[in-house]
């Protein structure tokens, strides 16, 4: 619902003052600056952006089409791979002009994802996301874990790792764009989360009070707990209570409590434990009244059977005696080391013990097996009795379907076509794990056991996190073979190879953009009629009829809303007028002061942004739902500090949100001042982030240029969004010394521009759905 905005007018004498010498590209004339009162009240945002003169300097390029669409954009990237259509990984050139040598790593980090933040949607990353840990590699790539937060609070299973090197920054991991508001102090209390998972867990298992000494032997005194943010599902995200608890001495349990309603969200058993006979037999705990627990060795079932079993629980190795199926578990090599390297895992990646994550945490204990005793594929083949399988090995990684068939308790997937989906075993982790064995022993036989293991081991310690899954796994792979063999290197070809045997592909590759849905409903055609003959200037044709909508004179095309039904404009006289399209009633003025040149809705008809008629190098925005307006005071951003002012802009022209309404596009002119020649004037493009959904309030103003910087007598204007597609955009381009015009367009979130149409006339280039 449009409300009408009250604002007084104030009378002044209008001083017209010319727009510049590039006439040809654009003439628009202002009030100077200060000439005129707004007269309503508005926050300010950004209000040190403001500055007279340009410092930039001249460029000294010859202007020619090429030499611009070579500058390319500032979100440039080379190349993004999304899953599920959201990105997990993002690489783009370090740009050494860009970026300034004596910045830390943490602050490129920062600024990468300030300029990447088009494609990952995130909003004041440098708030969000935090640096855990740097390191650098024998190759002299640094390597960076990160965690994103929301309002300070950890988001679970947000860890993620950028890459730095003199050739590329590099980014893996899930962005968290949280849209729901969450209230971050807990109505539940920590004490009362353990309760209920202390009730919980006597119905799945023993729980009984550890000895002092046990606790000593664990490191464990009570439960811990942490508030954290955790994704429910989809885009629900819930404050909750990460507890940890161990029930008796050899199981670890991990519980999701919700912090507002204390009902359990997710909970799952961390143990590392009873490898090899899930599938077989139930889950035991393990004698209640110790006996040769603590020993850690020839570890006993409850009954005081021979435990035919061994495990890792997150503080030492159990083994037990094994018996019908089993020989003394100790004594075979690969099942020390695959205990051993759920060790080394839980101190690397520290993959969660669950789903895909807790398949490649089987997936490296077994190849720690496989690569200390490395003679031959089978894991466990010096333990297991044929009674247990018919191959006499426990797996097979050469074939996970280890002779059997799908549902023996011996046989795994090789393919992810096979892969199984429902929730036992931890969902699967033992049974997926058949896919990444297969992977690695397809990889290992191509590229040779020693450098594999080295690229694996790299991808464990600096690509991989806790909620890592099969596309994060070929990902870290294929970018440890660049690190340790150079890129398009033989290894990394290999690797992709046995990704793909495997069915781990890169989903949806490379540069393609997210489409938003073409509109339902039926088609109309807005028609501007400028020919001073008729009095009808704004008409809705149907496709066998036009009714008249306006008379009024305007200065610029209407704005729509993306369901067509309510457009704006700015009359003749100034004033800010709304028309409903559907139904058509008769227009309205929203504002009523003289003060302004343009304005445009946002797709949703929630906020207007409008340009006033002076040169105040300002876009104001309107929100309807607060009924405030913000003032975003326009400026250049250097190339060599972030979001800092180069001067120069005098005023916006063009504007358009983005179909999110958070970013509007617009082009400005602006002037570099030169005590040598004349002034200069030229026109560019900008993106402003007007407006913060997650926090629903104004954005923080900054702002993205599409071109850092124009060749001499070049200007680019009149941009705009494609209607399915935010990364679209077309704009006009002119060369002032070779008299060239072309409609280019551009992907923002690749950087490649492209001429659409060169034309010998401006194009005004608009998408037509
Ligand atoms: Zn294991």
């Amino acid at each position: 619902m449009m409300k009408k905005l009250f604002v007084p007018v104030l009378l002044l004498i209008p001083v017209m003052i010319a727009s510049g010498q590039n006439t040809t590209f654009k003439s628009r004339t202002k009030y100077p600056s200060g000439t005129r009162k707004p007269g309503f009240e508005f926050v300010t945002v950004n209000p040190d952006g403001i500055s007279k003169s340009g410092t930039s300097g001249k460029s000294a390029t010859a202007p020619s089409l090429e030499r611009l669409l070579l500058k390319g954009g500032l979100q440039q990237v080379d190349k993004v791979i999304r899953s599920n259509g959201k990105p997990v990984y993002i690489e783009r050139k370090t740009n050494p002009s860009k970026s300034d040598p004596d910045s830390s790593p943490a602050e490129k980090l920062s600024r990468f994802l300030e300029e990447t933040r088009m494609i990952s949607g995130t909003i004041n990353p440098k708030e969000q996301f935090a640096v855990s840990q740097i390191n650098e590699d024998r190759n002299g790539i640094t390597h960076l874990k990160t965690i994103q937060r929301y309002r300070g609070i950890d988001i679970y299973g947000s860890e993620a790792t950028f890459h730095l090197s003199a050739q590329k920054e590099r980014f893996m991991g899930l962005f968290h764009n949280i849209e729901n508001e969450i209230n971050t102090v807990p109505i539940i209390s920590s004490s009362s989360a353990i309760t209920t998972v202390n009730s919980d867990l006597r119905l799945k298992t023993v729980v009984r009070e550890l000895t002092a000494n046990e606790k000593k032997l664990l490191k464990y005194q009570s439960p811990e707990t942490r508030l954290v943010i955790y994704n429910t599902e989809g885009n629900a995200y819930s404050l909750a209570w990460e507890i940890t608890f161990r029930p008796n001495v050899v199981e670890v349990w991990k519980y999701f409590i919700d912090a507002e309603t204390g009902s359990i969200i997710h909970s799952f058993n961390a143990t590392r434990a009873y490898e090899y006979f899930l599938q077989t037999h139930g889950l035991n705990s393990i004698n209640g009244n110790g006996g040769n627990i603590i020993s850690f060795i020839n570890v006993a079932e409850d009954d005081g059977s021979s435990m035919e079993n061994a495990f890792w629980n997150g503080q030492a190795v159990f083994y037990g005696n094994g018996g019908g199926y089993f020989k003394p578990l100790a004594g075979a090599l690969d099942v020390t080391a695959h205990e051993l390297g759920h060790g080394v895992v839980s101190n690397t990646a520290n993959l969660e013990y669950y789903g895909q994550p807790g398949a490649i945490n089987e997936t490296y204990a077994d190849i720690f097996g496989s690569m200390v005793d490395r003679d031959d594929w089978l894991i466990g083949e010096d333990i297991t009795r044929t009674t247990f399988s018919p191959s006499g090995a426990l797996r097979n990684m050469a074939d996970p379907h280890n002779m059997g068939r799908e549902g023996d308790h011996y046989w795994q997937p090789k393919h992810v076509s096979e892969m199984y989906l429902g929730k036992e075993d931890n969902a699967g982790v033992h049974i997926n794990n058949g896919i990444g064995i297969h992977a690695y022993y397809l990889y290992a036989t191509a590229v040779s056991k020693d450098k594999a293991e080295q690229v694996f081991f790299h991808a464990l310690v600096h690509y991989l996190t806790k909620t890592s899954r099969f596309i994060d796994f070929r990902i870290a792979v294929i970018q440890s073979t660049s690190d340790l063999f150079g890129e398009g290197s033989s290894e990394t070809t290999e690797a992709a190879k046995a990704f793909d045997a495997v069915g781990i592909y890169e989903e949806e590759v490379v540069q393609k953009n997210q489409d938003y849905e073409v509109n339902p409903g039926t088609e109309f055609l807005l028609f501007c009629n400028t020919d001073p003959n008729y009095s009808t200037t704004l008409a809705l044709y149907n496709g066998s009829q036009a009714s008249s909508l306006s008379e009024t004179a305007m200065k610029n095309n209407p704005s729509v809303t993306d369901n067509g039904a309510e457009a704006v404009f700015v009359s003749a006289d100034s004033k800010i007028r709304y028309i409903s399209l559907n139904p058509i009633e008769p227009e309205q003025i929203i504002s009523d002061q003289e003060y302004w040149d343009n304005v445009a809705i946002s797709k949703d008809g929630n906020r207007l942004a409008a340009i006033s008629t002076q040169v105040d190098t300002s876009i104001y925005v309107y929100d309807f739902t607060s009924r405030k307006w913000a003032k975003f005071r326009l400026y250049n951003p250097t190339t060599s500090h972030f979001n800092t002012d180069a001067g120069g802009v005098l005023y916006a022209d063009a504007i358009e949100f983005d179909i999110t309404g958070e970013y509007l596009i617009y082009d400005a002119c602006n002037i570099l001042s030169s005590n040598v020649t004349e002034d200069i004037y030229y026109w560019d493009i900008g993106i402003i982030n007007v407006w913060d959904k997650t926090g629903r309030k104004f954005g923080d103003g900054s702002i993205f240029k599409l071109y850092g910087s124009l060749p001499e007598n070049v200007s680019i204007g009149n941009p705009t969004f494609s209607q399915n597609s935010s990364a679209i955009i077309a704009f006009d381009y002119i060369d002032g010394n070779s008299g060239e015009y072309a409609i280019l367009g551009t992907n923002l979130n690749t950087g490649e521009t492209d001429v659409i149409t060169e034309n010998s006339t401006l194009g005004l280039p608009s998408f037509s759905k």
